[in-house]
């Protein structure tokens, strides 16, 4: 198998400005914003190894912003990366009441893309099993999982991409954190719970108000995710609204945040399981950081040197 190379996987030198309606100043930001997703996306997949040569990723499209941008930009990578992968575009109708079922298939039969429409109701499952005023997310996404699984055997799929990005991260930690007294986040790689498939995530490095912003500025049909009825978890509702305060305060604190899930240093939190403290005694050699608590932090900047810097290019 061929190893996605980061720096290889987008060249950016071909990248085209995506919008025909913006003008003037408006297609540049929108230029701008499309590079930083690709090349965030890029990033992502190289530096997970989520794609490699061979390979047909199944995108998994539930008709919301998140999934339509992953289709987008995956597209897009498809047609410049040094590699050869395929695509395939997979809705699962879970038969809601007022489910839209022509939106997703026209909108891909426009861009000429393989897609497969599974038509399973599991929503009446979850209505029959679960009592009323109950959550039926965690059910309905159990049972979900399950038919994709399958469908991915059925498609010949060697990975399955879902549209979660970095705010829904950012968001498990934390619900793992103050709810269940655990360091734990959503991984951007790992094999799913039959052991039989490689799930990926390549908006791992994406914001979402940077998807919000894609989805409108190219007008992509969304379908209402209100449609099972089901009120968003409480916990959820509680951290996605201290993320929203954060990003506005100090964005810098949530991408320190983020940072840290790939710089953990076992050596200084206190899992037993993940660092042997038992045996730990002198060896002679010196540690400059050895008793450091605290690193130095990186200086503060201002959001307005922040945004400049966001918006590269
Ligand atoms: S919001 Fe509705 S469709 Fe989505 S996981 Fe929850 S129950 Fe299922």
């Amino acid at each position: 198998m061929t190893q996605v190379q980061p720096i290889e996987f987008l060249d950016t030198r071909n990248l085209k400005r995506s919008s025909n309606r913006s003008t003037g100043k408006d297609k540049v930001s929108t230029n701008k914003l499309e590079k930083r997703l690709l090349r965030e996306t890029g990033k992502a997949i190289a530096d997970y190894q989520m794609i490699e040569e061979g390979d047909r990723v199944m995108v998994c499209m539930s008709g919301g912003k998140d999934s339509y941008g992953m289709l987008d930009l995956l597209l897009k990578l498809r047609d410049r990366a040094p590699i050869r992968f395929d695509v395939i575009a997979v809705n699962l109708d879970q038969k809601q009441p007022g489910f839209p079922e022509n939106v997703l298939p026209d909108y891909l039969r426009s861009l000429d893309v393989p897609f497969h429409i599974e038509e399973q109701d599991t929503y009446s499952i979850v209505k029959r099993l679960i009592p009323e005023g109950k959550t039926t997310c965690s059910l309905c996404s159990r049972l979900r999982r399950g038919v994709l699984y399958r469908v991915a055997s059925e498609l010949g799929a060697t990975k399955i991409a879902l549209g979660h990005h970095r705010d829904d991260i950012l968001g498990t930690f934390f619900l793992n954190l103050f709810f269940a007294a655990r360091l734990k986040a959503m991984p951007p790689k790992l094999v799913s719970d039959d052991g039989r498939h490689t799930v990926i995530r390549p908006l791992a490095y994406v914001k979402e108000s940077d998807l919000q912003t894609y989805a409108d500025i190219r007008e992509f049909p969304i379908i209402p995710c209100n449609l099972c009825g089901s009120q968003e978890n409480l916990k959820r509702k509680e951290i996605s609204q201290m993320l929203r305060q954060w990003e506005r305060q100090s964005p810098q604190r949530v991408w320190n945040t983020f940072k840290a899930l790939a710089h953990v240093v076992p050596s200084h939190l206190m899992d037993a399981n993940l660092f042997d403290f038992k045996s730990l005694k002198p060896d002679g050699n010196t540690f400059e950081d050895g008793d450091t608590a605290f690193d130095e932090p990186e200086i503060e900047l201002p959001d307005s040197v922040l945004t400049a810097f966001s918006e590269d290019d």
